[in-house]
């Protein structure tokens, strides 16, 4: 039934939140979220070859964040549990040691911030959040 709620659609300023889904020009498999360990950034990789490319930064997941204050304190750990964001298990957490992690890249807009990845724990009872 068409009750007429307003629709919230369509406000740039919110951010869609997710990562888009992108396709490989090669072979058109979807593009998986991949940390380019090397450069610290993030890349969509290809899993059926070996095309890859550099994550567009205006539609990675913090949209959402773009304070001038610390983006770290920012970040909420519900991220731990969003399936579109990229998981590493080569960083520790710093807190309880557990070893799977989600990442993203800054979207700060000061240029110092905007290499920089942040680490959020995936461990249910701790979330903590940290950066390199
Ligand atoms: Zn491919
Ligand atoms: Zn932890």
């Amino acid at each position: 039934m068409d009750s007429g709620f307003p629709l919230e659609i369509d406000q740039p300023d919110r951010g869609p939140g997710f990562v888009g889904i992108q396709f490989c020009q090669e072979c058109n498999n979807m593009l998986y979220p991949k940390e380019d360990k090397e450069n610290k950034r993030l890349l969509y990789a290809c899993r059926n070859c070996d095309y890859s490319q550099e994550a567009d930064i205006s539609c990675v997941y913090v949209n959402k964040i773009t304070h001038e204050v610390d983006e770290l304190t920012e970040i909420v750990a519900d991220v731990a549990q969003d399936p579109t964001l990229p998981r590493t298990e080569d960083h520790l957490c710093p807190k309880c040691q557990h070893n799977e992690a989600v990442f993203f890249q800054s979207q700060s807009r000061k240029s110092e911030d905007q290499m920089k990845l942040y680490y959020v724990c995936t461990a249910e009872d701790c979330g903590h959040r940290w950066t390199e």
